[in-house]
């Protein structure tokens, strides 16, 4: 093929529409809807009912996104109305004042460095290197505060313990619906594995020697493809999979995963290492400019290898089904039969 034609592709690939919440409300709705599926009939089930009343898995799989149109710089008003679907059912009064007591609570509450965002977004996420085999507190991108402790703080209150510090979960509504969201962004992998650069381009560990802060690539928000950034690229769904079209076939999979082993306080950083295993795929034959500063921090941009829209279904997928799967499996380790 030649260069136009590759170049072309490349296009076609980052110019397709891209959801600004991560996974995009569809993937993140599929892996409750699945895991609705595979609990029917269980205990989990029942408390899962009794704690969302009125709701689903699915409806409050996007919480933890919607609450992000909370505007601390606005005195906590909800600035978001309209915009987004998916968070209508909770724009109500009473609802707009539940993010808002959220986002209050866990704004500050990590002591957030100048250049990171509020602590509830943060709860999203661990940016590790992939040249890492295993997710590990301590390495660069994780914290007390990341997704991985946020899944095992949302378990706690789930088990009716007292939740890790810093997280401030009001309780076990509100942890439900986050370990929802947070299991779907776990499978996600620009959630747990990331690449560092340095301004040549080149890769570097960033726990390899001095850390330069300028060579996080922001799980991929640093990285732009000719139409966008390619944690975007990634947070989108594949068409096929929009709006449920194939939540069915995606829990008929979902249903013949292999039950993760362990202790279940272990499963969230089980989840993890395979999200950097799954963020090497995402990264394979990608080639990099040289960075260029923006307001932001640095920039570059990424080359895609041919056939990447395969790579990323497959990837998408297996991620889907795993989370939805995963979520289940925890929700009847935390109320057995
Ligand atoms: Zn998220």
């Amino acid at each position: 093929m030649n260069n136009r034609v590759i170049t072309s592709i490349i296009v076609a690939l980052c110019c397709m529409p891209v959801a600004s919440f991560a996974w995009g409300p569809d993937g993140h709705q599929s892996v409750g809807a699945i895991a609705a599926t595979l609990i029917a009939g269980t205990k989990a089930e029942k408390k899962v009912n009794s704690l969302l009343e009125e709701s689903s898995l699915e409806q409050v799989s996007i919480w933890a996104d919607c609450v992000k149109g909370i505007s601390p710089e606005k005195d906590f008003t909800y600035t978001s109305a309209g915009k987004y679907p998916e968070c209508a059912p909770f724009e109500t009064t009473a609802g707009i004042a539940a993010m808002a007591a959220y986002v209050r609570q866990n704004q500050n509450n990590c002591n957030a460095a100048f250049d990171q965002e509020s602590c509830h977004k943060q709860y999203h996420y661990a940016d590790i290197a992939i040249e890492h085999d295993h997710y590990k507190t301590g390495y660069v991108g994780t914290s007390d505060h990341d997704i991985v402790h946020a899944i095992g703080s949302a378990i706690l209150v789930l088990q009716g313990k007292p939740q890790a510090k810093p997280f401030q979960f009001k309780d076990q509504r509100e942890a439900l619906m986050l370990l929802t969201h947070y299991v779907g962004d776990l499978h996600q992998p620009l959630h747990v594995g990331s690449i560092f650069l340095n301004s040549d381009g080149k890769i570097v560990n960033p726990d390899d020697g001095q850390y330069d802060r300028g060579s996080n690539t922001v799980g991929g928000n640093a990285l732009q493809c000719p139409c966008g950034n390619m944690h975007a690229l990634w947070d989108d769904v594949p068409a096929q999979f929009k709006k449920g079209r194939m939540n069915q076939m995606l829990s008929t999979k979902a249903k013949g995963v292999a039950k993760t082993k362990g202790a279940l306080d272990a499963w969230p950083a089980l989840w993890a290492d395979e999200a950097i295993m799954n963020a090497r795929i995402v990264f394979k034959d990608t080639h990099f400019s040289k960075s260029s500063p923006n307001q932001r921090g640095n920039n570059w941009s990424v080359a895609l290898p041919l056939e990447y829209e395969k790579t990323m279904y497959k990837v998408k997928e297996e991620a889907l089904v795993n989370a939805g799967a995963h979520l289940a499996q925890l929700l009847q380790a935390i109320w057995p039969e």
